[in-house]
């Protein structure tokens, strides 16, 4: 086969890159630079769960199949390129404040086994007093996106650049939000505004997934100390940091566990969820040569692994896996 242009280097285009190279395949990475890219700001949650509503099933089969793969992946990854990804399978805890927060929290439990508030803050001790409940998660892991960006990187040729037209030949367009303009399919932003901390290593030990009197947090902590405070929702495209947006993530954080009041504030970042009519993604050939792997909305992380297998088939043999067949990318033309 002669050499496959993947348009976008941000965590799908560059997972694709790679996997592409380990079957031989030459490749070249086009990318448009950090700055509106959304593995930037992205936790790195690997939350199969509370990620899909009634009626997304195919999407759950394929969140829960890209969880599983995410182990090898990460071990592969950190192997060949010699770096750290930030990769943690100690699990997550779902905590709820109120007993209204309880009854929503509850829904994403996945038949984990409810803890009492003394066992939650035996397992976690820097929890406020006050929650009312919560379960243990142990399926949901976490990584580092920019560690993982900075891996690949280093095993992948990438031209710095935003392209403005695909070129001819075998392309893979992987541009995240860039993809509405160079293919014209429904890619729209989703803004988010994401908080790091830096506290003693160790403050937190699980990612927390925390409902605070009606509002929804997560806390991921990291090993060298850095605590990522997530996010906010909202359907515009502006980079404004907002006071109130900080201020409810820093509420709802310090709410859970006061301890955090402590931390420097080390960073504010917006970016956006590159976001489709139905929030799927858009997977597959579009037309003769072109290929799609966009649209990944709120779990492009946990879906790296996947997408990244699946594509890299599908250009290098032609074969479309039966898990692609829901997300065709010209579903909404
Ligand atoms: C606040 C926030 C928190 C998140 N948290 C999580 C999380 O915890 N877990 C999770 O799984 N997901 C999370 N996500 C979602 C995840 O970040 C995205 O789904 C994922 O980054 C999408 O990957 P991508 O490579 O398609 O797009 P991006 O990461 O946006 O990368 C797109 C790349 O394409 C390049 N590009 C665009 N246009 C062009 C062009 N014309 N020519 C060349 N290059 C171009 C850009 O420069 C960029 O580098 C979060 C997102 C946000 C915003």
């Amino acid at each position: 086969m002669t050499g496959v242009a993947v348009i976008g280097g941000g965590i799908i285009g560059l997972s694709i890159a790679w996997r592409l190279r380990r079957k031989g395949i030459k490749v070249t990475v086009y990318d448009g630079g950090d700055d509106d890219a959304a593995w930037y700001a992205a936790a790195g949650m690997l939350a199969p769960a509370g990620e899909t509503s009634f009626g997304q099933e195919a999407l759950t089969e394929l969140l829960l199949e890209s969880s599983r793969r995410w182990p090898a992946f990460a071990a592969e990854l950190a192997q060949e390129s010699g770096l750290d990804l930030g990769y943690d399978a100690t699990g997550a805890l779902t905590v709820a404040l109120t007993s209204d927060d309880l009854s929503v929290a509850q829904h994403e439990w996945r038949g984990a086994a409810g803890r009492v508030p003394s066992e939650l803050r035996d397992l976690e001790p820097a929890l406020t007093p006050r929650i009312r409940g919560g379960a243990f998660v142990p399926g949901d892991h976490q990584v580092d996106p920019r560690r993982v960006v900075a891996a690949l990187r280093t095993l992948v040729d990438i031209r710095a650049g935003k392209v403005s037209e695909l070129p001819p030949g075998k392309v893979v367009v992987a541009a995240g939000l860039g993809t509405a303009a160079l293919t014209g399919l429904p890619v729209r932003p989703v803004k988010g505004l994401v908080l790091r901390l830096r506290g003693e290593p160790g403050l937190l030990r699980h990612v927390i997934n925390g409902y605070v009197d009606g509002r929804h947090v997560y806390l991921v902590p990291r090993a060298d100390g850095e605590i990522v405070v997530g996010a906010t929702q909202e359907e515009r495209g502006d980079f404004t940091v907002t006071a109130g947006a900080v201020l409810e993530l820093l509420r709802s954080a310090v709410d859970l566990v006061p301890d955090l009041a402590e931390c420097e504030l080390t960073e504010t970042v917006v970016r956006h969820r590159p976001s489709t009519p139905d929030n799927a993604p858009l997977l597959g050939e579009l037309r003769p040569g072109v290929v799609v792997a966009a649209g990944h909305h709120r779990n492009g992380i946990l879906l790296a692994p996947v997408t990244a297998d699946l594509i890299a088939e599908l250009v290098a043999t032609g074969r479309a896996d039966p898990l692609l067949a829901p997300f065709p990318p010209g579903r909404f033309a």
